[in-house]
């Protein structure tokens, strides 16, 4: 990857690298647009192949960060870090406070909080090297695990939709697919049951298919998740998993899921589209971490004000969905664009 050229057609302010070989420690940050407020987004802990996979990864989540922020209407640009590692095997004490001093010496600028191989327990060692941390334990005077609003924002999210399509946001009896049944698709999942969905699930780790099991949802293997005759795609595991050779095999009228990045590349959206099948930008309908995080930066955590804003996002998934009937394109392009309007007007740029 060409780093500047690439940082300079996708907009990047910032790319920051750390090594601190006596705890093993390869990290990243990335600061995507800073003009509504310090960047924020959680830190990723993940094995990728190559150190060019867990740059670019690390850019891209920081780009989604920006819009997911500025559809959310909070005053946050958009960051994200990327340890380089395997979580299950190299979390360490040690590992996580060499990140926290990395995340110190960037002073402010970025503001660190829980994404996938992290929990909230990670982020008290984090926190031990800098105060730019959100998203700390409840028993702590953090808003605690960022998974419980997202599960609530991505329900709201696919209700949204469903409104959208068939006329009413009823759930029961709809049929949802779930890739990856980690902490965000179970506090979904929690809802969706209430609501009398039948769920289908995948997942690499048998240890939460048995507590998928538990609550009754049926299990398939993860490649057979996207051929699920089902209502509603939900993919919340990892990136890039909508492309050209998953897109195809879908047989659902709404994708809505939590993981960041779905689609591989953005045209990706338009194929969706062609299929009819609505997709729901994953940085509106994934946004509700963001949202408890933003009410514990700078401020004494609130969880009303939390669930408040939260709950924004089925008329945000609603706006999105008919400004992008309106001027016939795709829902993504249509949330860019509402994004981007939002950043350039607060920038004085417009
Ligand atoms: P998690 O690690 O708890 O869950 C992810 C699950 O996906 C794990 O159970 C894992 O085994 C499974 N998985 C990985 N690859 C898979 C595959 N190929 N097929 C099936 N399952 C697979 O993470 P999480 O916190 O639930 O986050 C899930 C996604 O949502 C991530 O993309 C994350 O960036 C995104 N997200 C999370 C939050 C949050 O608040 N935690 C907020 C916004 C977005």
């Amino acid at each position: 990857m060409e780093i500047f050229e690439y940082m300079e057609s996708e907009g990047h302010e910032q790319l920051l690298v750390w090594s601190d070989p006596t705890v093993g420690l390869k990290a990243f940050v990335a600061i995507h647009d800073s003009t509504l407020g310090p960047a924020c987004g959680g830190v990723r802990i993940w094995p990728h192949k190559s150190e060019n996979d867990a740059q670019l990864d690390v850019l891209r989540l920081s780009k989604a960060m920006t819009y997911k922020s500025a559809m959310a209407g909070l005053n946050l640009g958009g960051g994200k870090a990327l340890i380089w590692a395997d979580s299950r095997k190299d979390k360490t004490p040690s590992l996580l406070r060499s990140f926290g001093r990395f995340v110190d010496s960037i002073g402010g600028r970025y503001v660190t909080t829980e994404d996938v191989g992290m929990t909230p327990r990670d982020l008290e060692y984090v926190a031990e090297e800098t105060e730019h941390v959100a998203g700390l334990p409840l028993s702590v005077g953090g808003s605690g695990d960022t998974s419980v609003m997202t599960g609530l924002g991505l329900y709201l999210g696919m209700k949204s939709c469903a409104n959208e399509i068939w006329g009413n946001d009823d759930l029961s009896d709809r049929v949802i697919a779930i890739q990856g049944f980690g902490n965000v698709a179970t506090n979904t999942a929690k809802y969706l049951l209430r609501d009398g969905a039948r769920l289908v699930v995948a997942d690499i780790h048998d240890d939460v298919l048995v507590r998928a099991r538990e609550i009754g949802a049926k299990i398939v293997k993860p490649d057979e998740i996207f051929d699920v005759e089902c209502d509603i795609f939900s993919p919340c595991a990892l990136g890039g998993v909508l492309n050209s050779e998953t897109i195809p095999r879908l047989k659902c009228s709404i994708v809505a899921g939590g993981a960041n990045n779905q689609l591989l590349h953005t045209d990706n959206a338009m194929e969706l589209h062609d299929m009819g099948i609505l997709y729901a930008p994953d940085f509106v309908v994934n946004a509700g971490g963001i949202i408890n995080v933003a009410c514990e930066v700078g401020t004494e955590y609130s969880e009303s004000r939390a669930i408040e804003l939260t709950e924004r996002i089925y008329d945000t998934t609603s706006r999105v969905i008919k400004a992008s009937r309106q001027e016939g394109t795709t829902t993504v392009e249509s949330a860019i664009r509402l994004a981007e309007a939002i950043i350039s007007k607060s920038s004085g740029c417009h």
